[in-house]
């Protein structure tokens, strides 16, 4: 009878509901938090507490990490591997949580013997899987534990991973010296939950107890060392270990992003865009705002930009403000030989008088030639500092159609464009 959504604060007042759990008859997964460790580091840089009991968010990391486990439908129990010297610590931290977590196991000296200990006080449960994970990994999601509890249908070990990317060197202790350059081809950084079959992991483990052998960083190596199969898959960049004061900093970070998007009362907004210039006697083209010599121009009213014109279109679109001849009627002569910039910022004012924020934009331009590629840059760069928007938030694409159609007879050039904003929940 306790309330699976309550945060667990040091001294939660949270009113539990009347919720009964029953206890499935066989626990098939199971997960082990293994938050056994001192976590030194952390102590080291001025905390007192064991890094797992330290608060993020309003939580403590345990307690992140535990909702992860505890609130998947596919996780039928959840045990904790704890020191024993943080019996209270833990208690506080878990007063609040579902049946579904099962009574703390004592941890050793190494984390490898925390793990066996974990693992045999599961026995009487008879799980069919166990799924091993770091405490410090609070930002475990659910997709993934569904993938690895898949995976573990045909596969009798399985952890996630991420490829290195770094370059590696090994260094000497002592005087720093790189002595070689490691190749990085096929190294993956071990994640954890790291999930077994639960007989032949305890197996595993047992083996390793029984031959002394304790200089095993993960579980999935000791699984290697004794013959199991360990398969792995695509791992999670945010499932990282929090270990350093830069890594609390990170976690802190991450979490109001989460908190700022949950938050959001606006609305999303896109808008579409689509204009044709033909061609005519001429010497160059302007396209996105850049000046291409071409072997004629674009025949038009203003300076037939028809990059922008597509694009100004996306953007009125997405507030519902009519189009481009709405504002500026080809009919007035004041627009003729117009820069389109004029266009555009008329229409990113619009937006900006609503309150409203572009994310992003992307023009297709259509044509056969010039050939846009070598000016990508130039024309994005262009946008960038008309829209004052981040060049990543700008996207120019060019496609033929083949010779097809009046674009491929060389006749003019098309283009089309979306835009995304978004808008205060008042408009
Ligand atoms: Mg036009």
């Amino acid at each position: 009878m306790r309330d699976t959504s309550a945060q667990c604060e040091q001294k939660s007042t949270e009113q539990t509901k009347e919720i009964e759990y029953s206890l499935p008859s066989t626990h098939k997964n199971i997960a082990l938090i293994v938050a056994a460790g001192r976590g030194m580091r952390a102590v080291q840089s001025g905390h007192d507490l064991p890094k797992q009991y330290r608060m993020i968010g309003g939580k403590t990391v345990l307690a992140w990490t535990l909702s992860a486990f505890l609130d998947h439908d596919r996780i039928d129990g959840v045990c904790v591997v704890i020191h024993p010297d943080d019996r209270d610590l833990y208690h506080q931290c878990t007063e609040a949580f579902t049946a579904k977590l099962l009574d703390p196991a004592l941890g050793g000296t190494s984390r490898q013997i925390s793990v066996y200990n974990g693992l045999k006080a599961l026995e009487s449960y008879q799980p069919q899987n166990v799924l091993i994970h770091d405490a410090a990994r609070p930002f475990i999601t659910p997709n993934l534990i569904s993938d690895l509890i898949e995976t573990l249908e045909s596969e009798v070990a399985v952890l996630p991973g991420r490829p290195v990317t770094d370059t590696l060197k090994r260094v000497g202790d002592h005087d720093r010296k790189v002595s070689e350059t490691l190749p990085r081809d096929g190294l993956w950084q071990a994640q954890t939950p790291q999930c077994f079959h639960y007989n032949k992991i305890l197996q595993a483990h047992g083996s390793a107890q029984d031959k002394a052998l304790d200089h095993f960083t993960d579980d999935a190596s000791i699984a290697e060392w004794h013959g199991l199969e360990v398969y792995l898959i695509n791992g999670w960049e945010n499932n990282r270990k929090l270990t350093t004061a830069d890594d609390f900093t990170w976690a802190e970070q991450h979490l109001e992003q989460n908190k700022s998007m949950a938050n959001f009362s606006g609305s999303f907004r896109t808008g579409s865009g689509f204009d044709v210039h033909a061609f005519t006697q001429g010497d160059h083209v302007i396209l996105c705002g850049v000046n291409i010599p071409h072997t004629q121009t674009l025949k038009g009213h203003s300076d037939a930009d028809v990059g922008m014109h597509a694009l100004t279109d996306a953007l009125l679109g997405s507030i519902g403000d009519g189009d481009i001849g709405t504002h500026f009627p080809p009919s007035d002569p004041q627009w003729k030989g117009a820069a389109s910039d004029v266009f555009l910022k008329d229409a990113i004012d619009r937006i900006n008088r609503l309150g409203g924020r572009i994310q992003n934009i992307d023009v297709t331009l259509i044509c056969e030639q010039p050939k846009i590629g070598p000016h990508r840059a130039a024309m994005r760069k262009c946008l960038s500092e008309i829209m004052d928007l981040d060049v990543s938030r700008i996207s120019i694409k060019a496609t033929t159609t083949e010779q097809l159609g009046f674009t491929g007879r060389g006749e003019g050039i098309a283009a089309m464009a979306t835009a995304s904003v978004i808008l205060p929940e008042t408009f």
